[in-house]
């Protein structure tokens, strides 16, 4: 190679992006290749732990890290900016405030509240997007019992807390606020049953694809711990103080709704031009967009077969890290030869919160595990991340295992 370095550009802090500059640069030489880094935060956040940020039961700063600790900024340029648009065809990247070139593109650009047209979902209905937004969630729910407690005749419905979808974030949430209106309940002197938090779900059941097993103990803890649910139930339509519901249009008044039951990939990737499944960018085995052997998008932005199946790889975080992996080979590969690798999910299982210390799901060969395991496990899942991400440092200041 000879000549200006190659410009390897990486979307997205996620983590898709973060684990593709991690294996970036251990796999890139620094005097041949340049990588950047474009986020639009200064921080990386676990957006798997974003639910309990908007409930509360864990401090803000406990989901994020500062992408400057965990990245060698001597040989990754952070770039602080909101990309705005991507030029497929110029092989530029738009940002807030400039544009960058590349050779190579990595896309992590994430998700983004999907609400299918539901009127007043977007107006009304809060989501767990990012962490100013779960925050907003967290502030808003302790306002309504402040305000509870300060008025003369206080509207009941303010306590009513309506969750939409029974999906992973949406029982994972409910779990947390199961843990949560408790606190909130004896702080602000508020009887338990003063509050109400439903869930309504389209569907008959919670947790569409888990073990029939898995989902009964889950939907029976959440239940002992007074979350109620409307199973096989739509959402027509969400006021600013209510949702209406099923066919008899029933109308539910609430004081704080969260809308979980949908998300899509960052519009950004549809923009741009690239032909989309489902809204996602229906790459390669080898993770490249197709027609761009030069861009590979990774994550929620996009649409792998699982060719077991037949059917597209779930939105997760275990799939989005190891993409991470095949990406930065398969970029190496196509700078310095050699072959490409096709991306094949290593299951190692999937743990659901319920809250406190309840969980449910299954590991390794499908094993089922419940209770405090089952929150072992999840814990583990978690600083297993944190661990491939800032090693042991990183584990011991915000892993779910830290000393204090
Ligand atoms: C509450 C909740 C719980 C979950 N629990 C689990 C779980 O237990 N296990 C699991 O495997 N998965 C879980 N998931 C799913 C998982 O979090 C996602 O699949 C995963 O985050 C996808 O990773 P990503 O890198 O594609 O995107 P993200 O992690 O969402 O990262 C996208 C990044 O892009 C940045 N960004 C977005 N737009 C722009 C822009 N225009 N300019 C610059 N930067 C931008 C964002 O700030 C963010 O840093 C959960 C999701 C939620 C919401």
């Amino acid at each position: 190679m000879s000549g200006s370095k190659l410009k390897v550009v990486v979307l997205g802090a996620g983590y898709a992006g973060m684990m593709s500059v991690k294996r970036l640069t251990q796999q890139l030489p620094a005097e041949e290749v340049e990588i950047t880094l474009v986020n639009k935060h200064n921080y990386h956040y676990q957006t798997t732990w974003l639910h309990e940020v908007a409930a509360g039961t864990i401090d803000v700063n406990r989901s994020r890290i500062m992408i400057s600790d965990v990245i060698n900024t001597k040989r990754v340029q952070f770039v602080h900016d909101t990309v705005v648009k991507i030029n497929k065809e110029e092989k530029t990247v738009q940002l807030e405030n400039g544009e960058l070139s590349y050779d190579y593109l990595v896309i992590g650009l994430g998700f983004e509240k999907a609400t299918f047209g539901i009127p007043g979902m977007d107006k009304h209905a809060f989501s767990i997007q990012s962490v100013d937004k779960s925050r907003m969630i967290r502030d808003h729910i302790e306002y309504q019992f402040a305000r509870y407690r300060n008025e003369k005749n206080p509207d009941p419905s303010m306590l009513t807390i309506i969750v939409g979808g029974a999906g992973f974030t949406g029982i994972e949430f409910l779990g947390e606020l199961a843990e949560r209106i408790p606190q909130l309940c004896k702080k602000y002197d508020i009887p338990r049953q003063d509050v109400r938090i439903i869930d309504v779900e389209a569907m008959d059941t919670i947790l569409p694809g888990f073990d029939d097993e898995l989902l009964a103990y889950a939907k029976e803890s959440l239940e002992a711990r007074g979350i109620e649910f409307k199973l096989g139930t739509m959402i027509k339509e969400v006021k600013s103080d209510a949702v209406v519901v099923g066919e008899e249009q029933e109308e539910i008044k609430a004081g704080t709704i969260v809308w979980t039951g949908g998300v899509q990939a960052n519009r950004l990737v549809g923009e741009a031009g690239f032909e989309l499944t489902k809204g996602k960018v229906n790459v390669d085995a080898t993770l490249r967009a197709p027609g761009h052997d030069e861009v590979f998008i990774l994550g929620d932005c996009a649409w792998v077969m699982n060719n077991e199946t037949g059917k597209p790889y779930p939105p997760t975080a275990q799939i989005a890290i190891q993409e991470a992996d095949v990406c930065a080979h398969n970029v190496k590969t196509m700078i310095y030869g050699g072959t490409l690798k096709e991306f094949q999910f290593d299951d190692k299982g999937t743990v659901a919160s319920l809250g406190g210390s309840d969980a449910m799901g299954t590991v390794f060969d499908g094993n089922k595990i419940y209770g405090m395991q089952a929150k072992v496990m999840k814990n583990v899942i978690d600083d297993r991340y944190l661990f491939l991400l800032g090693g042991p440092k990183l584990v011991l200041r915000k892993g779910k295992f830290r000393p204090f």
